[in-house]
């Protein structure tokens, strides 16, 4: 845990921008792996961690046994879910009814929304940025939804200043299918600048999309969707911690959620499924979903508390999670001042929101 010479990189950045408008000297308990029984360090150890690509979960707040137990069970023991009602589909059946709207998606609003995120200093999830960020973020998203008056938006309160944000396609059943994008940003210290442009302004801009394409047609699912824009998700998967302790705890019946964190930087050119700390059944219906409207699809594992599925599949909810590239190849900017808007491929952004289109129809079926 102990690294001087970043820590002393990180407190030498700490004069160059806005302060932060909490105490950040309490410890948090935080876990690496599933054998790790926790432990406690300060925000600023925390940050540098994520400076270091090391994943953390931060369990200082989760108190339900049954998540617990699920944090410290290996990936290769299936976790068991608290629902799942579905068998999904093992083909794309949609396509008459997705190629439409799908066919609407541009990358136009993407190009001015990430433009936006991304001048942000950063969009830090305890700092007054990130606060900024979100209040941006809940506009916008509130203008995007307003074409269509079934559309509810509504803010999730952390205990940290940066709410989640949670947009709702009522449905004729109340059954959920979520897609899912945290919009915070890190870059090694509390005050560092980090545009976060593929770290994860990518995927919000592809959520919002696909909302603006099934806004704009008034899109009217079986299946409710919901569109989650998560703050604290580099503060160790805080923000959709909390929103899916409180689905579990409320007895909401998600029937898929994925996660999208990284779509705008992808050499290879092809949708990467993730395949580790996920639900393989969701997985495999991503994926075939991934392949009938966007081609080939690649394959990877990030490890334990890689993004936001993690905080889904713990609470027992099937979750998958889908990023731009495998591991090797992808950004290698993200964390740091450097993952800025000139390094997105805008095809790559593309193939996401078309994505994200494809499976909200599809599965609002299921
Ligand atoms: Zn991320």
């Amino acid at each position: 845990m102990q690294l001087p010479t970043i820590l002393a990189l990180a407190a030498s950045s700490a004069s160059l921008a806005a302060a932060v408008d909490v105490d950040t000297t309490g410890l948090r308990l935080i876990k690496t792996s599933p054998e790790d029984l926790g432990i406690w360090v300060t925000e600023e150890e925390k940050l540098v961690m994520a400076f270091e690509h090391k994943h953390f979960v931060d369990i200082t707040d989760i108190t339900d046994p049954a998540v617990l137990a699920i944090l410290s069970t290996p990936d290769s023991e299936e976790v068991s879910l608290a629902a799942r009602a579905v068998t999904y589909p093992t083909s794309a059946t949609k396509q008459s009814t997705a190629n439409p709207l799908i066919n609407q998606v541009s990358n136009t609003q993407p190009q001015s929304w990430l433009t936006t995120l991304t001048n942000f200093h950063n969009r830090y999830y305890r700092g007054v940025n990130g606060t900024a960020a979100s209040t941006w973020l809940f506009n916008t998203v509130s203008q995007v939804a307003a074409a269509n008056p079934a559309i509810t938006v509504s803010r999730f309160t952390h205990s940290f200043n940066q709410p989640s944000i949670i947009v709702k396609i009522p449905g004729t059943t109340s059954d959920l299918v979520i897609v899912g994008a945290h919009y915070d940003s890190t870059g090694g210290s509390a005050t560092a600048r980090a545009p976060g442009a593929d770290d994860n302004g990518s995927g919000v801009v592809c959520i919002l999309e696909a909302l603006r394409v099934l806004a704009n047609a008034r899109y009217a699912p079986k299946n409710t969707l919901e569109f989650h824009f998560y703050g604290g998700e580099e503060g160790g998967l805080l923000g959709s911690a909390g929103v899916f302790s409180n689905y579990k705890s409320t007895g909401k019946n998600v029937l898929a959620f994925v996660n999208q964190d990284m779509t705008g930087y992808s050499p290879g050119g092809r949708i990467t499924v993730y395949t580790d700390y996920v639900d393989s059944s969701l997985t495999a219906y991503a994926r075939v979903v991934a392949t009938a409207y966007t081609g080939t699809t690649s394959s990877s594992s990030c490890g334990y508390a890689c993004s936001d599925h993690g905080s889904a599949r713990s609470n027992g909810f099937p979750a998958a999670y889908i990023a731009d590239e495998p591991i090797g190849t992808s950004s290698p900017y993200i964390h740091t001042s450097n993952d800025a808007l000139s390094t997105i491929q805008w095809p790559a952004i593309l193939r996401h929101s078309k994505f994200t289109v494809a499976f909200l129809i599809e599965a609002s079926f299921v």
